[in-house]
């Protein structure tokens, strides 16, 4: 059916298939000295040395047939454990090695068998067929079971490639018992059906290990750009943004929306009573408490040393100012681990109410801020009309 359509003589399809594993191993080469801050790169990239090697062992021919087969064989399938263990590593899970080695002797055994005792080339492409089945599923197990959020997208696209190949040597499986060829290098249209499909999936999933690296990249360096180290919250440029991207939504739509500053009363004295680390442990407990007693629609950023901004979507004033003094009395009443007692004082602004820019309704906040401070503290001003 294939070879009717195009001529895929198999001569061309292993010169094609051994061409791009080739290619493959230089992209991976490369990404190792790009890219060498995750575990599993270098893994992948030496899986894929094996596989690109038994195709040489099966298709140079400098094996007697028996002994090319054991060896490619084997080959290919540490190929594949090999790439499996680095999408284990990558993906930050725990390997069991002795499995992998128990599964290669297992394999190893049971194709000596079938070379020395029943020299059928369909028993022998079953197995590894099989054996190869197993590994894949394995592998999409790796890329299901874990907990980065960070390439998920990538992840899934990897494992559609790995199904589709699992579901392509079952159907290899099932034609080969129906119609088995003598050896590998018959020109048969399974034989180049099965090189075709060598072709296509090892590259696609080569491209998506690739895409993996990237995406984890791009999240990786964007949660550096945005977020506060010590807090974890948003940081200034990453509220800016939303802010911009709130005023612009007011613009547009007329949705009020409100922001308070929030600044620790006293902070230097904190810093020099427990001292500095004593201090960054009350950030990251407000931090704390903010993230989790904020509704989920709001933001909150660190916007400065111990200030901090939060960002209240679709909020009146009457709202925000709710849901300051809630958070005033609450960090009030709950000191950290370590019984630090803290307060806090809030200055609000409403957009329209306070100001029509974001620098307008910023210092109209920041004015409301100055006013707690100088009127006692540990209390929650709105900005003046
Ligand atoms: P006020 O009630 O008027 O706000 O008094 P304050 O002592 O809090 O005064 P101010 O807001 O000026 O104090 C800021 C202090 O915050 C000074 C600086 O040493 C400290 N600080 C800024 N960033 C950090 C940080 O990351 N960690 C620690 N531990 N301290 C910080
Ligand atoms: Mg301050
Ligand atoms: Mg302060």
């Amino acid at each position: 059916m294939f070879t009717s359509l195009v001529n895929l003589d198999i001569q061309t399809m292993i010169f094609m298939t051994s061409l791009d594993a080739m290619l493959q191993v230089s992209m991976l080469v490369f990404l190792c000295f790009l890219v060498n801050q995750y575990r599993g790169i270098k893994t992948y990239t030496i899986g894929k040395i094996f596989t690109i090697s038994s195709y040489f062992i099966t298709f140079s021919k400098v094996f007697p047939v028996s002994a090319t087969l054991i060896t490619a064989g084997l080959f290919l399938l540490m190929g594949s454990c090999i790439t499996c263990i680095a999408i284990a590593q990558f993906t930050g899970q725990k390997i069991k090695f002795h499995y992998f080695l128990l599964f290669n002797l297992l394999f190893i055994g049971i194709q000596s068998y079938f070379v020395i005792f029943q020299d059928i080339f369909l028993f022998k492409t079953i197995t590894q067929s099989v054996f190869q089945i197993a590994i894949f599923a394995l592998s999409i197990y790796y890329l299901r079971s874990h907990s980065h959020t960070s390439f998920v997208g990538s992840a899934r696209f990897m494992v559609s490639i790995m199904a589709g190949l699992i579901l392509s040597l079952i159907a290899r499986i099932i034609i080969l018992i129906q119609n088995p060829p003598e050896n590998l290098y018959a020109h048969t249209e399974i034989n180049s059906a099965s090189l075709l499909i060598i072709f296509i999936f090892t590259f696609l999933m080569t491209a998506g290990f690739i895409m993996m690296v990237c995406q984890r990249l791009y999240y990786d360096l964007h949660q550096a750009a945005n977020t506060d180290v010590l807090t974890h919250l948003l940081n200034r440029r990453a509220m800016m943004q939303k802010l911009e991207k709130e005023i612009n939504h007011f613009y547009r739509s007329d949705r009020p929306f409100a922001i308070i500053l929030i600044d620790v009363d006293f902070f230097k004295r904190v810093n020099d009573v427990y001292g500095h680390d004593g201090g960054d442990t009350v950030l990251m407990h407000l931090a704390q408490i903010l993230q989790t007693k904020m509704r989920h629609i709001d933001s909150a950023s660190r916007w400065g040393g111990e200030e901090f901004l939060i960002l209240l979507p679709d909020t009146t004033l009457y709202k925000a100012q709710e849901i300051a003094e809630r958070l005033r009395s609450y960090i009030e009443a709950n000191p950290t681990q370590s019984n630090i007692q803290i307060t806090i004082s809030l200055g609000i602004a409403v957009i329209r109410q306070h100001g029509n820019s974001l620098e307008s309704l910023i210092t109209a906040a920041d004015h409301a801020l100055y006013e707690a401070k100088r009127t006692g503290r540990n209390r929650v001003v709105v900005a003046q009309a």
